[in-house]
């Protein structure tokens, strides 16, 4: 008898956790497709390090194809990897994203050489990266530029197609087509992100529906109904933002730190501070993007967008508040330097990178503000800032730091889409005669979530079976 079935398996941590997508489809004739491979992201280094280091379930050499759904690096980062193992084959992402992964995968190997040599001065023994900078630019020549909504071939048995997500700038969800003996055709759906359809991301193409497919892998980030945002939260986080910086920075003549992710949320608050002071001829106060990687993906947005989205770009960056820093010594100067300012840089969870040096020296005074926009991976510094509970000092970098800032969390910059907008997106992909979908890339939540789905699948008479994932669930479809 022919084997018509196609074979799904989580091959990363994001069956079980938020972060680390790594999804692997094999086909009953033989080809094996990767959908992306993220690293694992915690806020304890030697755990990330020790799971993005261990060897992948599968032999990448095997591998016929990766189809990436964006650029955040717990979807596409372990990719240097992966080609360092014999990972040789065509990796796909949206046309738009092409221009902005040699810096992302350059940086990311940065990050992993200097948190391998942390980690060895810990232990008193040599780790060696997860990757290195070679492993990138190995990696590199694999990338394909794949136009979205278009039907593209991977072999005869296999295409895809991009649909847009609305979460980053060129994100998107993968329709795959697997063509099984019989010459019927299985088509199994991945959300990647979905975007946050309730609020505006500025240059990010809106999201856009899947077709009916036979299982779908759903990402289940917002599983909680009570962590979800309201409507009205934009408004009210825009205005405490503009009250904040004004008494801060205009009356005060302090600092405003907003931490943000060098990918897309530099891009979407400098949009909002712009939208909010541009008018003001009497603002003064500079607003400072300080972090190479974000620097380098402001030219990278300046060259991937078209039409009315890049005009508003270009005028956006011409606005003279703006100043920009790359060179490290320019940096140190300006992190020394006490007067007002607002001030943007990374990394969004302040882990690592110039945002905790800003942070270092902004905690003592009374007169400066942290102002949060993002999700925070629990036990990082960022996540220890935003739920500030009774403490007085934190510890970066081994050394304690006297707490008198004060700090503003916004809730409505998620690029995420919250938990209304998932449970109406996958109750709409069951109605339409989806067999199984999968819940992945959530905390425990999801089993909740799960429930609530099936109950919901149940009244409108449908049989689409609901699977919260863990490490092990494979399907056979
Ligand atoms: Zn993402």
């Amino acid at each position: 008898m022919l084997n018509e079935k196609v074979t799904v398996r989580s091959a990363g941590m994001s069956s079980s956790d938020v972060t680390g997508s790594c999804y692997l489809v094999e086909c009953p004739t033989g080809e094996k497709i990767l959908l992306d491979c993220g690293i694992y992201q915690s806020g304890n280094m030697m755990e990330a390090y020790k799971i993005n280091g261990r060897r992948f379930p599968f032999k990448p050499k095997e591998i016929t194809a990766v189809v990436v759904s964006h650029l955040n690096a717990d979807h596409f980062c372990l990719l240097p990897k992966f080609a360092a193992e014999g990972g040789d084959c065509p990796y796909y992402i949206s046309e738009e994203s092409v221009g902005f992964v040699r810096p992302i995968l350059e940086d990311s190997a940065r990050i992993m050489e200097r948190d391998a040599k942390i980690i060895s001065r810990k232990n008193g023994r040599e780790h060696k990266p997860v990757y290195s900078m070679a492993d990138v630019h190995q990696a590199l020549p694999n990338f394909r530029g794949s136009s979205e909504g278009e039907m593209h071939r991977i072999t005869e048995n296999v295409s895809f197609r991009l649909v847009p997500a609305g979460h980053i700038f060129g994100s998107c969800q993968i329709e795959l087509f697997v063509t099984v003996p019989s010459g019927a055709v299985k088509k199994i759906c991945y959300t990647g992100d979905l975007g946050n359809a309730m609020f505006e991301q500025p240059f990010v193409a809106p999201y856009e529906p899947m077709g009916k497919c036979a299982m779908l892998i759903g990402e289940t980030t917002y599983n909680d109904p009570r962590r979800s945002a309201k409507k009205c939260q934009r408004r009210k986080d825009l205005d405490l933002m503009e009250r904040t910086i004004r008494e801060v920075c205009v009356e005060n003549n302090g600092i405003v730190l907003i931490p943000t992710f060098a990918m897309q949320r530099t891009e979407t608050m400098l949009y909002m501070l712009w939208k909010m002071f541009r008018d003001d001829e009497g603002f003064k106060i500079p607003i400072v993007i300080d972090s190479p990687l974000a620097v380098k993906l402001l030219d990278c947005f300046a060259k991937g967008l078209e039409g009315e989205a890049k005009a508003t770009f270009d005028e956006m960056m011409r606005w003279k508040n703006i100043r920009v820093i790359t060179d490290r010594d320019e940096s140190l100067a300006c992190i020394a330097d006490p007067s007002p300012k607002v001030v943007c840089s990374a990394s969004g969870m302040l882990s690592q990178g110039r945002s905790v040096q800003y942070l270092k020296e902004i905690l003592p005074r009374k007169n400066c503000c942290i102002i949060t926009c993002g999700y925070m991976v629990e036990d990082s510094l960022g996540w220890k800032i935003k739920h500030r509970a009774d403490w007085q000092t934190l510890t970066i970098d081994r050394k304690p730091c006297r707490c008198r800032c004060a700090v503003k969390c916004l809730d409505s910059f998620s690029s995420h889409a919250q938990y209304q907008q998932l449970m109406d997106t996958y109750v709409d992909t069951a109605e339409k005669g989806c067999g199984l979908i999968w819940l992945v890339h959530g905390d425990k939540g999801k089993l909740d979530m799960k429930t609530s789905l099936e109950r919901r699948i149940s009244d409108i008479c449908r049989t689409t079976r609901v699977v919260a994932t863990n490490k092990d669930t494979v399907a056979r479809i």
